[in-house]
């Protein structure tokens, strides 16, 4: 153990994406029973059962200022089953760890409050957990689902269309309002504000689109941040047209206020938790669900090409170590 170096020896977090291929060479990360690990959004343990986990850190992910203790419940398990509906996963069951900080009792019974609704409302039993004193609040939920159809984000294929469920921007835009108060009075501001703290997973679109998705993920991070490793992972080339992206009115109205392109604003803005989907331009009818497309795959080297208004912008989503 001589050549390890100790606490502090090394350089800075470059990026998550890099720091987890890096850690991923250190570990066991295939054995015959798991049959998708690092780089879905879930993990494939056997044929049909998803497994997943994130963690929502007090003055990283969440600030008490601008959320409540309800709301950083129902958020901390919201963004996990956004995982499983990526893998067209429906919940089973869940494992929260809660590490508390100064809080008392009453905040984290309030915490529980959010999370048993979020947990009620997508029918996902907590199962059991764990609680450590630490110098802050901390929620990290693990999730196990069930699906059929598991496409993981590896074979989207030249030809296939990309496409979303939802609108973009709503979570960042809130997230702005939340910081800036001239923007209060600004119309669908509330309402952007409640999706900033309460995302809805598309766990009945991800069930859906499952079966005819040759790639999907959930735009967690931004579609700045989030496509790239799509596209890695298919070895395909995304072109996406920011001018196509799903966006509403109060979203657009946002953005110019803050003098962003609207478009480029949704595609760095991050905690959509919307699906974003590869599969065949004639799917997009029949799949059942509404879908917006966005852009195409095409073959080329791995990765996103923007067009439209915004694309000469530096697009950078989010990025959890910087
Ligand atoms: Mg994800």
């Amino acid at each position: 153990m001589a050549d390890q170096p100790g606490w502090g020896e090394g350089a800075p977090h470059a990026s998550e994406d890099a720091l987890i291929a890096r850690l991923a060479e250190l570990v066991p990360t295939s054995t015959d029973g798991l049959l998708l690990g690092i780089g879905d959004d879930a993990a494939l343990i056997a044929p049909d059962l998803v497994w997943t986990v994130d963690t929502q850190v007090e003055g990283v992910h969440f600030d008490r200022t601008t959320s409540t203790p309800a709301d950083v419940g129902w958020k901390a398990l919201a963004v996990n089953l956004s995982d499983l509906a990526a893998m067209g996963a429906v919940p089973l069951a869940a494992l929260v760890s809660v590490i508390v900080g100064e809080g008392d009792d009453a905040e984290l019974e309030a915490i529980y409050t959010g999370l048993g609704a979020c947990a009620a409302r997508y029918d996902c039993a907590i199962a059991g957990g764990d609680i450590a004193r630490g110098p802050g609040l901390a929620l990290s939920i693990s999730v196990l689902g069930r699906s059929s159809h598991p496409p993981g984000r590896g074979h989207a294929r030249p030809g296939d269309v990309l496409a979303v469920t939802g609108t973009l921007g709503e979570s960042a835009a809130g997230l702005a309002v939340l910081h800036d108060a001239s923007l209060r009075d600004l119309p669908g501001a509330d309402e952007c504000v409640e999706r900033h703290r309460r995302p809805h997973p598309r766990l009945d679109e991800g069930v859906l689109l499952a079966p005819h998705a040759h790639a999907m993920m959930d735009s967690s991070d931004g579609l700045a941040t989030d496509l790239p490793r799509l596209a890695r992972r298919s070895d395909v080339a995304l072109v996406v047209d920011l001018d196509a992206l799903p966006l509403h009115e109060d979203v657009r109205l946002i953005a110019e206020t803050l003098r962003r392109t609207p478009g480029a604003f949704a595609a760095t803005g991050g905690e959509d938790y919307e699906l974003v989907v590869a599969l065949p331009a004639a799917a997009v009818a029949t799949c059942g669900v509404p879908l917006t497309v966005i852009g195409r795959v095409e073959a080329g080297p791995p990765g996103v090409r923007f067009t439209g208004a915004g694309a000469d912008e530096t697009l950078r989503g989010w990025d959890h170590l910087n």
